[in-house]
């Protein structure tokens, strides 16, 4: 049983106009169980008042199990067509299956995109379309308690404040992050169960006026796959024009993977690193200069090929979005105090001996190994690295530093304090270890890096710091 939040029971004061829109109800699946994929249906339709039920429309995103097949097919025919279900005839992802969803289903005013492992509450419908009811510009998610994907029962999500109330975030990464709703947002609230703003929705459940997604272009269809369409959809609808709300009054279920599921594997046809290239579509496409922040915290996406984005760019400048310095500055703004903008990065790329084909190779090693020198070969990785604006030369999480011995350089993890101890001077073709006052050395011969005393005579301090072409 769900464990109350005393708070909510409040949820039941509200009136609701009786005359809200009508939605469709979309559910996207790939290889679904039946019992929670029918379950996200079966609960839709015995907890949604008929008249505002349109349809259900599931997207059949190419899946393979029997049972997805003539058996579901006969199965929802006891609804005599109130739930529709069309297949892709490619596997499509998640994204693209929704935009498609967005063009089958057009009986209801409202699209309420749910996954396929979810149950709605108990009066779950008017809480969430009633903003979108007085607004057609406002996109509402409604408050998603977690399922246990074993045990099936009902918690909570953590990361919000005392009363569990969350906004939805990132990290500079691009990883989805949840902090507690703060003060200022909660002095815009006459009642604690009002809807309250979110910078941006976790990604699955969520309801939006028809014609508006549409107006927003839908997904970017260069997305592929899965990730970031959470976050493009939510910049695009705060930047151009819209309002994002969290609905605590409206309460659904859904089964987070169990760990270490990494979800249905992309089909052969799509190419290397998906989600990272989507991530690098909206961020070239929505955070301006803040892309320096993403790039600062994962630079081995420097080197991806993202496809056009000029379509993007210019329904950005035909619809007169707002920038993102404003988002950061109006909406987003306690996002930096959970997570501090990183240092950018100066230069990146490889760090070849000068007029050499030698390039520092952390061969992989971690929290306290050397790194070596090794032969170039432009393929980033190991030998990929940048030096920020903080002074630390890194690769991933890590930091270079000097070793126990005092001369050896060492590779470690580090966070934005900690080893801020080299500077690049490009001319020179020079790495000063700050700290020591030597520089940056190495024995091709040995595959060693160390730092010794500065000599401008010494070759094997000279270097230089290549970027890596895309690939
Ligand atoms: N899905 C899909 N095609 C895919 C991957 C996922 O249609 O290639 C569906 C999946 O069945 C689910 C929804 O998209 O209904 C969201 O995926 P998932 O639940 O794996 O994402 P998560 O909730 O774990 O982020
Ligand atoms: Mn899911």
């Amino acid at each position: 049983a769900l464990r109350t939040l005393s708070h909510l029971s409040r949820c039941k004061y509200w009136h609701y106009d009786d005359r809200l829109m009508t939605s469709s109800v979309v559910i996207v699946f790939h290889n679904e169980g039946w019992s929670t994929l029918m379950r996200t249906v079966h609960s839709v339709i015995k907890r949604t008042p008929r008249k505002y039920l349109a349809e259900i429309v599931m997207i059949d995103d190419f899946s393979n199990k029997a049972h997805l097949k003539e058996r579901l097919e006969e199965y929802i025919k006891q609804w005599n067509g109130l739930v529709k279900l069309f297949r892709n005839e490619k596997r499509e992802g998640l994204i693209q299956a929704r935009s498609i969803g967005a063009n089958k289903a057009n009986k209801g005013q409202v699209l309420i995109y749910l996954d396929a492992h979810c149950e709605v509450g108990i009066n779950w419908y008017g809480p969430l379309v009633a903003p979108i009811s007085k607004d057609r510009t406002v996109c509402t998610v409604p408050m998603i308690d977690s399922i246990h994907g074993q045990s099936f029962t009902v918690e909570p999500q953590g990361g919000g404040d005392k009363d569990g109330f969350a906004r939805g975030a990132w990290d500079w990464s691009m990883l989805w992050k949840r902090v507690p709703l703060g003060e200022a947002e909660k002095k815009l609230r006459k009642t604690q169960t009002e809807p309250y703003r979110s910078p941006a929705m976790a990604g699955g459940l969520f309801a939006i006026e028809r014609d508006f997604f549409f107006e927003l272009g839908l997904y970017d269809p260069g997305l592929q796959i899965w990730g970031g369409e959470n976050f493009e959809i939510s910049y695009k609808i705060w930047q151009c024009g819209g309002q994002l709300l969290f609905v605590p009054c409206s309460r659904i279920g859904h089964i987070y993977r169990l760990q270490g599921w990494q979800g249905n594997p992309p089909p052969a046809h799509i190419g290397s690193s998906p989600t990272l290239k989507n991530y690098v579509r909206v961020v070239e496409t929505w955070w301006d200069d803040y892309k320096d922040y993403f790039y600062a915290s994962r630079p081995e996406t420097l080197t991806l090929a993202y496809g056009d984005i000029s379509d993007l760019k210019r329904f950005r400048e035909e619809h007169r979005c707002k920038s993102f310095k404003w988002f950061m500055e109006e909406i987003a703004y306690d996002i930096p105090q959970h997570y501090p903008l990183p240092p950018k990065n100066v230069e990146w790329g490889e760090i070849r001996g000068f007029e050499s084909s030698y390039c520092i190779d952390s061969m992989g090693h971690t929290n306290g190994g050397n790194v070596e020198i090794g032969p170039c070969h432009r393929m980033g990785g190991n030998q990929l690295f940048r030096i920020n604006e903080a002074n630390q030369l890194m690769q991933y999480d890590q930091c270079l530093t000097r070793g126990d011995d005092n001369s050896a350089v060492i590779i470690t993890h580090c966070d934005q304090n900690q080893h801020n101890e080299w500077k690049y001077f490009k001319d020179l073709h020079r790495f000063t270890h700050v700290t020591t006052g030597k520089c940056l050395d190495r024995s091709d011969l040995l595959h060693k890096v160390f730092i010794s005393d500065c000599d401008t005579s010494k070759t094997t301090q000279k270097w230089e710091m290549n970027n890596i072409v895309a690939v």
